[in-house]
């Protein structure tokens, strides 16, 4: 129990701790968050309440995030500590802003930016719709996790507005292209993971290494322009229609805070190459929602995916490739079995042909300008009780005039 007002009540209990940065009288500051309020981890270390090494003073969590898991443990330790132990509490409880006053910024340098295309339901779906009458998963899919580079400088913060991407379309009917803005604007509802500590050019990270460089976990929407998408993504994948915008949530939930949400997943069939198996598969079982306009249209089970975030971390690195602090890779689109459990708009209302009624009794089938998304996740905790993972919200704004 913390002695933080009301902490447990929130989903950012004792038990959670993740780490953002908030700005704090004009300056950006690494913070911790318990319930509603923000801990300020620079003063903290500056007062000696804790020792990160000095990885804490600056102006990101970049330099935390690099110094690996003995530091991350001793620092979790001491803040379950710090807020637990009442008789801290004077010592702390200074150190402590409540989150309106302490706005949070994108609390890294995002280095790389990987996505993947991990979720079974959704590549069928996807395949569904856009092959019909053909096999909805290409032959490579079950051998190894699809994915690809996405563009790192446009990772925003939750709440950070989306400006309506403009670009080249081809309108159904029509063999030739026009410019203009979006007219099949979506989401996806992702899980993302956060490397902190890099790797060596030309040495693999095995599958069971995960926990060595994956600091946490974030939430992830990756705004989606179908129409541009569908007229550039062949031969080489998604480009404009993706790299206008992709949110995260302002705080990192530590993988330590996850430990009893690690759930068995079952064999996979075809068996994978060495390189992609492990002992023990295991997913996180975080269940997601998503939320239109205030209406909760979807309910994605994020441990439905068929690969697992360490296979595919031993994937992107399989070729040599190595991994820097701040690296985020995502799950891909998380999409469950049923029709109230996909993780995008495309599959909710079937390539558009199937709206979507929200609570204000308005019809959707892709965003309109100013309609809000948020995802949230819950989680089981350390504690029995269940983790709120920060949402990654954002609203859709018009597109630029000329
Ligand atoms: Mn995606």
């Amino acid at each position: 129990m913390s002695w933080v007002p009301q902490a447990e009540q929130t989903g950012f209990g004792i038990s959670h701790l993740p780490y953002g940065v908030v700005v704090l009288d004009g300056r950006r500051r690494p913070a911790v968050r318990i319930g509603d309020h923000a801990l300020d981890l620079a003063g903290a270390e500056a007062a000696g309440l804790l020792d990160a090494g000095g990885t804490l003073r600056g102006e990101n969590l970049d330099p935390f995030l690099a110094a690996g898991r003995s530091v991350w443990r001793g620092v979790r330790r001491r803040l379950t500590e710090l807020l637990s132990d009442e008789q801290a509490r004077p010592a702390v409880e200074p150190l402590l802003r409540p989150l309106a006053d302490a706005p949070p910024v994108l609390p890294l340098t995002v280095a790389d930016f990987v996505d993947f295309y991990s979720s079974e339901h959704h590549a069928s779906n996807v395949g569904e719709i856009f092959r019909p009458g053909q096999p909805p998963l290409l032959p490579n899919w079950k051998h190894l996790p699809v994915g690809y580079h996405g563009r790192a400088g446009t990772v925003v913060v939750s709440g950070t507005p989306i400006v309506r991407p403009r670009g080249q379309r081809r309108l159904a009917e029509t063999d030739h292209p026009t410019f203009g803005p979006s007219t099949r604007l979506d989401i996806e509802a992702e899980v993302g993971f956060v490397v902190g500590v890099p790797s060596q050019l030309g040495v693999p990270v095995r599958v069971g290494e995960f926990a060595e460089h994956v600091f946490g976990v974030v939430l992830v929407n990756d705004w989606s322009a179908r129409d541009i998408q569908a007229w550039e993504y062949q031969p080489l994948g998604p480009f404009l229609g993706k790299s206008f915008a992709t949110s995260v949530g302002a705080w990192i939930t530590p993988l330590e805070a996850l430990e009893a949400a690690w759930v068995d997943l079952p064999p996979q069939d075809p068996p994978v190459l060495d390189y992609l198996q492990e002992p023990r598969r295991r997913g996180l079982d975080l269940a997601l929602a998503v939320t239109w306009n205030n209406t909760l249209v979807s309910s994605p089970p994020f441990a439905s995916t068929y690969w697992t975030p360490a296979q595919q971390l031993a994937h992107l690195t399989v070729n040599g490739a190595s991994l820097r602090t701040g690296d985020l890779y995502a799950s891909g689109t998380v999409s469950g079995p049923e029709r109230d459990q996909v993780g995008s708009f495309l599959e909710l209302t079937w390539g558009g042909t199937e709206p979507l009624r929200l609570a204000s009794g308005s019809k959707r089938t892709f965003l309109t300008d100013h309609d809000s998304v948020t995802i949230g996740a819950t989680a089981p905790a350390v504690d029995g009780g269940r983790l709120t993972l920060a949402e990654v919200t954002g609203t859709v704004l018009p597109a630029r005039e000329d």
